[in-house]
């Protein structure tokens, strides 16, 4: 795959599917039901279930096999608190950065919005903290799979490869099966990806012709600031690390790792583009398949520093128009409470706004409030999602340069 030809035809893809979402709603009503109806909608869900298609079966085998070749548990138990205490320092440093922001820009004011605020919006049930953990074992890995259940499923890899690795040759000939199956699963994501332009073309005309820039009118600073704040972090924050830490061209790192974030961009799934992302990792960045089969799906699943960002905005924006003023008590339990539903969030379009109610919770507003954003937020997710995969990919660089200079992976 060339990475830089996939590059430019997925843009080209979003550019032209941009333009069409911005002219749809100018259609008449039948022309744009038409369109949606028999272009976008299957075109785009074509893609997504194409991708959809491979992501529990990659998953489970990449990371079955990264497992099993780790040298031993201590090497597993290393990469993992490093995993850990990345994810947490950045989805702290991501929240600081976005609490402060919306404090200075001040996008959110009493009355903004008029007063009968609250929209037609369902709040659901956070899950709490303690179940998340608990459930992390599955009762059965096979429901799990068929569900979906990351969290789950990585602990089920876990415990397979870390007994393939303890058993050896003995169990020679099922991780020649495993090597194998996961082999094929990234030859599929090869031909998914010949689609995935004309995929980003009708999600993203579908996604602007249904949300339209007329809804982010009155909360242009909240976009905006949300925005300003994504793009600091993604690429001068991830930058900065990615040049220290991981010792890594920053210019190399953005421009291998350009298709998975242009995909992320329209699919709005940390889960969904996991494929493209570990392979822009392991065949443009030089990643050890070991390391980002470890590294990516805990991170697709766990860390979510764009959604963090978002949340941080959206509860300080959500604060000003209710007048309220939060102390910095409150600002720390915001960045405590949005760690914590980061690693509740599933890699799927729009978790984020529904964690959002666990935030506004904790500090005591409304959950309800998140009717008046819920408008613009197929928009951002786009966004947040590129900046929450990217962390991940700088994880697995830094991950797998220290792993290479203990010469625990052949470099
Ligand atoms: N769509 C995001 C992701 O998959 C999650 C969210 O913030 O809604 O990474």
């Amino acid at each position: 795959m060339d990475k830089n030809k996939l590059t430019r035809n997925i843009l080209l893809g979003l550019l032209f599917g941009a333009l069409l979402g911005l002219i749809l709603p100018y259609f008449s009503q039948d022309v744009f039901n038409w369109l949606n109806q028999y272009l976008l909608d299957p075109a785009g869900t074509v893609f997504l279930r194409l991708i959809m298609m491979v992501v529990v079966p990659l998953v489970f085998f990449s990371l079955v096999v990264g497992i099993s070749d780790l040298g031993s548990p201590k090497q597993l138990g290393r990469m993992g608190i490093q995993t850990v205490i990345f994810f947490l320092a950045t989805s702290a440093i991501s929240l600081t950065i976005g609490i402060i922001a919306a404090q200075i820009v001040q996008p959110g004011s009493p009355g903004l919005l008029g007063d009968g605020i609250a929209e037609d919006y369902e709040v659901a049930d956070s899950v709490p903290i303690m179940d998340t953990l608990v459930n992390i074992i599955p009762n059965n890995p096979i429901e799990s799979m068929a569900n979906m259940e990351m969290l789950q499923i990585i602990s089920f890899a876990i415990f397979v490869g870390l007994a393939m690795a303890m058993l050896g040759k003995k169990v020679e000939t099922v991780k020649v099966f495993f090597v194998q199956a996961n082999d094929i699963m990234m030859k599929i994501v090869t031909f998914v990806m010949a689609f995935a332009p004309i995929g980003a073309f009708a999600l993203i005309a579908s996604a602007l012709g249904e949300a339209g820039w007329e809804a982010v009118g009155s909360l242009l600073s909240y976009f905006l600031t949300v925005t300003g704040v994504l793009i600091f972090h993604g690429f001068i924050v991830y930058g900065l690390i990615v040049y220290f830490l991981g010792k890594m061209s920053p210019v190399k790192f953005f421009k291998g790792f350009a298709p998975a974030m242009t995909m992320a961009f329209s699919l709005s799934s940390s889960n969904a583009v996991l494929p493209l992302s570990m392979k822009s990792a392991q065949e443009n960045l030089g990643v050890s398949k070991q390391v980002s089969g470890f590294v990516q799906p805990l991170g697709a699943t766990i860390n979510m520093d764009g959604t963090g960002i978002m949340q941080a905005v959206a509860t300080v924006f959500i604060a000003q128009v209710y007048g309220v003023d939060l102390t910095i008590t409150q600002m720390l339990i915001i960045v405590l409470t949005a760690t914590l539903a980061s690693i509740g969030t599933a890699g799927v379009p729009g978790v984020g706004m529904i964690m959002l109610a666990m935030v506004l919770t904790s500090v005591g507003l409304p959950p309800d409030a998140i009717g008046l954003i819920i408008g613009i937020d197929r928009l951002l997710d786009m966004m947040r999602t590129a900046v929450n995969i990217t962390g991940d990919a700088v994880l697995a660089v830094i991950v797998d340069r220290n792993e290479k200079r203990r010469g625990e992976i052949s470099a």
